[in-house]
């Protein structure tokens, strides 16, 4: 979501970074105070879904003798590449004004 429905308030990064991080995640508008939700869309459990089996994969063949460090990486690599979905406007994503 890119711009605001209601004023074309312009989100910034630092308000999808806040978004995306948050454990209640919500867009809000800081022009006009209207708060979005992000909803399900088959889009992002598709790329959550590739994400995740692909670093999977790929952890599974290179890291094998240390099991914590092999978990701290894959967590610190995965759940970044997870956020950009949020993080950056495009058109998969459906928000609903709460
Ligand atoms: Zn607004």
């Amino acid at each position: 979501m890119k711009n605001c429905t209601e004023c074309n308030y312009e989100f910034t990064f630092s308000d999808r970074l806040r978004e995306a991080i948050s454990f209640k995640p919500r867009l809000k508008c800081k022009k006009c105070n209207s708060v979005y939700k992000q909803q399900y869309t088959i889009y992002k459990v598709i790329y959550s879904s590739v994400i995740i089996f692909i670093s999977l994969m790929i952890f599974d063949n290179i890291f094998l003798n240390n099991h914590i460090l092999n978990y701290t990486l894959y967590i610190l690599i995965t759940v970044p590449i997870l956020i950009i979905f949020d993080l950056l406007p495009h058109k998969f994503q459906k928000y609903e004004k709460l």
